[in-house]
């Protein structure tokens, strides 16, 4: 039987990223400014797979969710997450979340 399982997720609230319940937030459980799906409250952090707040997890979740946090890494680094960045308008909350 499994009873749970607990993140350990203590040294990355240390780092100043935000969590719920345990889990790390991302893209719109992150309260504050607006950031694009699978980044952290802290720029150049992304998380995915169980330890992403609101997670599946299951194993092709998981997976997928990687691949989905690459690009957003790629976003990030190649300056297309700025571009995206949400500022509160919904046609651009859209896009961003469509490229992240
Ligand atoms: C008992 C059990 C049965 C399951 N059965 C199924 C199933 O039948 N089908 C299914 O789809 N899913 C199942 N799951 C869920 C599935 O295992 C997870 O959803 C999947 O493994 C999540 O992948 P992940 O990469 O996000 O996390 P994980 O697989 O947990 O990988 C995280 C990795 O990070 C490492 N790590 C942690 N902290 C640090 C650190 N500080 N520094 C460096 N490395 C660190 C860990 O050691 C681990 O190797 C099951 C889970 C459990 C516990």
């Amino acid at each position: 039987m499994l009873i749970g399982a607990d993140p350990d997720t203590k040294w990355l609230q240390g780092a100043g990223v935000q969590l719920t319940k345990g889990y790390v937030a991302t893209g719109t459980d992150v309260t504050g400014p607006a950031v694009p799906a699978y980044a952290t409250s802290v720029p150049g952090v992304f998380a995915a797979g169980d330890v992403r707040y609101r997670g599946v997890r299951r194993i092709a979740t998981a997976a997928g969710e990687g691949a989905a946090a690459a690009l957003a890494v790629h976003n990030y680094f190649t300056g297309r997450a700025q571009l995206l960045q949400m500022d509160g308008d919904t046609a651009n909350a859209a896009l961003c979340a469509y490229y992240a």
